[in-house]
Order: C-alpha cells, then structure tokens, then sequence
C-alpha cells in the first residue's frame, strides 16, 4: 500500500512522521528516501515524537551515524548513512541487532547493501520552495 502526502513546512513533514510512528510496531524498519535538505530528518523527528520520544532529542545524526532514543512507546535507532562511503561500512554498524524489539530509522537507505522488502519506504522529493512530496509504502 502506498500514501501520498504533500506538504509545505518542516513541521508539516514531521506531522506526517508523527502519524506513522503511532502505528509502528516492535521490529519496524524505516527507510528514508530524498535528497539532503528533503525531510528525512525532520521527518524521523516526528516519528520519535509519535513513538513518545522527546522531539528535542532527535538532532541531526549525520555525525555520529548511529542515535537511540529511549523512552517512548519502543526504541528508536536513527541512523544517517550520508557519510557512508564504503557499502561494506554497512556490516560494521551492524543493524541486524540494533532494530531488535524496537523501531529503526535510515536516512540514505540507498546505501544499503539489501533491498529492505520488509520496510516501510519513506521517499521524500523536494517540490518548489518549501513543497515536498512524501511517498509512503508499506
Ligand atoms: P534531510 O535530513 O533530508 O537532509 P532535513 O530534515 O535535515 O533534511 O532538513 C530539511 C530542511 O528543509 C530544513 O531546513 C527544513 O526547515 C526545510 N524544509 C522546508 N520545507 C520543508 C518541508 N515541507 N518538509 C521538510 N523540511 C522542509
Ligand atoms: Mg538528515
């Protein structure tokens, strides 16, 4: 099934992550679509905020690859492989682990190795000025 969303603000797109992350189960896997300055992040923000996690809590992890937060409903595990070069960096984070029991977000899921068949797909494209086009498919 898949669901379009538009939307024209950053508090829009996290609205729409919000929503998702009330239906979430344990052992969900979110993989983030779109180019940098799309939405990924913003929309994982809202996804830990429908999860009960505290949205301040969820920065940019570009740096650090790898950010848990605890607290709400389930875990979430955000991870941002945007500095990712080497797809064999992959088998190092090992994720395999991290998703267990809660929920795992990744934003330039591109850079995996595996197709994701069991994830929800999150594909944000950017529109004009501050429209973005949100593809949702579970
Ligand atoms: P990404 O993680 O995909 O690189 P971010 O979530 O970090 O993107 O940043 C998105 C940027 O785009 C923010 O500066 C945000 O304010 C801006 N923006 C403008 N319109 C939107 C929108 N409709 N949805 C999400 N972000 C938006
Ligand atoms: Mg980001």
């Amino acid at each position: 099934m898949t669901r379009i969303f538009t939307t024209r603000s950053e508090s829009e797109t996290a609205a729409v992550g919000r929503e998702l992350g009330l239906t979430l189960d344990a052992d969900s896997m979110v993989l983030l679509y779109g180019d940098l300055g799309a939405g990924k992040t913003a929309f994982v923000r809202g996804l830990a905020e429908g999860l009960g996690a505290r949205a301040d809590d969820v920065s940019s992890p570009t740096f650090t690859l790898i950010q848990e937060y605890r607290g709400g409903r389930l875990p979430l595990q955000h991870v941002d492989l945007y500095r990712l070069d080497d797809p064999r960096e992959v088998d190092d984070l090992g994720l395999d682990e991290l998703g267990s029991g809660g929920v795992l977000a990744i934003e330039w899921a591109e850079k995996l190795p595996g197709s994701g068949a069991e994830a929800i797909n999150v594909r944000i494209t950017l529109g004009d000025g501050d429209a973005r086009t949100i593809e949702i498919s579970r």
